[in-house]
């Protein structure tokens, strides 16, 4: 299977499965897609869209679509909305990598991380710990995709909802 790293870009999608299944990350560079009416997926949505909504604003920058849910006193909040604590890891690493991109357009910005289910909210910082992180996810993520082989499956709590199940497992 044909794969060019020059014009491979590291989205939010990379940076959230990185955390969670390496093995995911080489699938999806290959293109291999999830299913997306995984019925998680579909929580997660309705979540989205009923939570925050009167002072959320989706933007797309860079190919990654993020919410700007407040700009008050001159502080820009770059958020996530995620259904459940379980994955906040990824969550975090996401936003960094979003406040990253932000950054590279000129734009200072604050994360938060919130689980509306859970009445939970986090601030995510890109200081010297978060770009750190992110640098190395990044570089994982590249050392990843680069390979001829996806990494072999490790069977971990996510496998249970994953798309991929049937492909890793049968
Ligand atoms: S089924 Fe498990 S091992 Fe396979 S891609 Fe999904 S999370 Fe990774």
């Amino acid at each position: 299977m044909y794969f060019d790293p020059q014009q491979f870009k590291i989205t939010g999608t990379y940076v959230w499965y990185y955390c969670i299944c390496k093995r995911e990350v080489w699938l999806l560079s290959r293109g291999i897609t999830a299913d997306q009416q995984d019925s998680n997926v579909d929580i997660g949505r309705f979540i989205h869209e009923r939570s925050y909504s009167r002072d959320k604003k989706e933007v797309e920058i860079n190919g990654m679509k993020l919410d700007i849910l407040q700009n008050n006193k001159g502080r820009l909040l770059v958020g996530e909305i995620k259904k459940s604590s379980k994955y906040l890891e990824s969550a975090r690493m996401q936003i960094l990598l979003y406040l990253s991109e932000l950054e590279k357009e000129g734009i200072k910005a604050e994360g938060v991380l919130m689980v509306p289910q859970e009445k939970k909210r986090e601030s995510v910082l890109l200081d010297e710990v978060g770009r750190k992180q992110l640098d190395e996810a990044k570089q994982g993520i590249m050392e990843i995709v680069c390979g001829d082989f996806p990494p072999p499956p490790l069977r971990i709590y996510y496998c249970k909802s994953c798309a991929y199940s049937e492909m890793c497992w049968a």
